[in-house]
């Protein structure tokens, strides 16, 4: 045998036996999304690498270390995307949708980041994301909260939702001096990384989740005492719109979203489920982005969650898995039967009924072992004597009863067991 080549370290396969949790999820979140009145758009993986130094930021982690970057034949800088946001924006521009007023949009797929993989963190991960564009109004950020409350408790996940104002261009700067003023007295107290964002991006050095920063932290001006007018009256509004859905929520002060674009609201979704990497998703309002991305001015809000996360966390709380089995399972017991099982399947499913045969033919116990593998709900046997009488004795798999059905009328009888 030759040597065995494996997947590349931190992006997982998704074999079948769990994919039906996967597809649970992707499946209720189109169901719920659609409800809303978002529509699904799906972008290339690949990118000009510039539409993220420009539209996550050359200042991020996400930018300047984890992106995988390449030269396309030495010609383009193209990199995998590590998120949905700028590509949705950079589609949403390209193909000139703004002239038809606000959009709601959708996305799931694969991202990529360089992370140091561990348990909720990969290197190639998924995302499910939504953006909406055009509207400025904070009864927008409600219904889309209120939206992801609405997919992750038809699921049966809890979560706490954290809510903040990141302010906008009026009431920023200002604040942002005061924090780096206040920052930079107690650089001492402060990690590398907090030190070196003091100067970069002091929003950021809010979010950090070492422990000896923690305590520092905690009594640092908080820009939400800071708001101006309209973006207090802008808070407020998406508190009483989300009051009055009855989502429950905890203004959390130091959640930020650290890039300049971010504006007013800012969102995640937390899970106790998930130990250190408790996000599962996190959205906020950027509606300076469209512009920076070459756009007109457009308001937007998103967010995006992460699909292992939500899977894990549904592992944890012991849902089953969806299966899907076939409904009968055809044995055939001779030459004769073989032709007529493989006929029969072919009937079958063109009648929308799922069933499965063993191609192998041969000894029954073997093809009955391998109807059991596959969790079939019914076996029937056909040999030449079934075949000539048009009728064989149909067995429930698991009270291993044998009633006896006409060849004909399979697929309605079959149906009519099912239910
Ligand atoms: P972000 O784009 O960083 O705001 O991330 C949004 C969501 O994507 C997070 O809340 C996570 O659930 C998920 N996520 C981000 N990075 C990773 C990763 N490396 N592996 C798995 N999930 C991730």
């Amino acid at each position: 045998m030759s040597a065995k080549i494996n997947a590349v370290k931190g992006m997982n396969d998704l074999l079948p036996g769990a994919v039906g949790r996967w597809q649970e999820l992707e499946a209720l979140a189109r169901e719920v999304f659609a409800l809303y009145g978002y529509r699904e758009v799906r972008t290339p993986v690949v990118e000009p690498a510039a539409l993220y130094s420009r539209g996550v930021g050359e200042q991020t982690d996400i930018v300047s270390k984890e992106m995988y970057v390449f030269e396309d034949k030495g010609e383009d800088r193209l990199a995998l995307r590590p998120e949905g946001t700028a590509g949705t924006i950079r589609a949403f521009i390209e193909h000139g949708a703004f002239v038809d007023g606000p959009q709601k949009w959708f996305y799931m797929g694969p991202m990529f980041r360089r992370e140091r993989p561990q348990k909720g963190r990969y290197r190639q991960f998924h995302q499910i994301g939504v953006e909406a564009f055009g509207i400025a109004e904070p009864a927008l950020d409600a219904e889309q909260i209120a939206m992801v409350e609405d997919w992750l408790s038809r699921l049966g996940v809890k979560t706490t939702l954290k809510l903040n104002s990141v302010g906008d261009p009026a009431c920023r700067p200002a604040y942002l001096a005061d924090l780096t003023a206040w920052l930079t007295e107690r650089a001492g107290q402060l990690c590398a990384d907090c030190r070196e964002r003091t100067a970069k991006n002091p929003l950021r050095v809010l979010d950090c989740k070492v422990p000896t920063c923690q305590p520092v932290l905690q009594s640092a001006p908080r820009l939400l005492d800071r708001l101006c007018d309209p973006c207090r009256v802008h808070f407020d509004a998406v508190r009483a719109g989300l009051d009055a859905l009855g989502v429950a929520y905890l203004v959390e002060p130091r959640l930020v979203r650290g890039l300049d674009y971010y504006v007013r609201t800012a969102y995640e979704f937390t899970s106790d489920a998930l130990g250190a990497q408790s996000a599962v998703a996190g959205g906020g309002r950027y509606d300076g982005l469209v512009e920076t991305l070459g756009g007109p001015p457009t308001p937007g809000i998103g967010f995006a969650l992460g699909a292992e996360r939500l899977a894990l966390i549904l592992e944890a709380l012991g849902r089953p898995i969806p299966v899907r089995r076939p409904l009968v399972f055809l044995v055939a017991a001779d030459e004769a039967g073989a032709a007529a099982v493989l006929k029969l399947s072919s009937d079958l499913r063109k009648a929308g009924v799922a069933c499965d045969l063993d191609a192998r033919g041969g000894k029954l116990a073997r093809q009955f072992k391998q109807a059991e593998r596959v969790a079939a709900r019914f076996a029937l046997v056909l040999g030449s004597a079934e075949v000539a009488a048009g009728e064989g004795k149909l067995k429930d798999m698991t009270t291993r009863q044998e009633t006896p059905v006409k060849l004909a009328g399979l697929a309605a009888h079959l149906r009519e067991a099912a239910t």
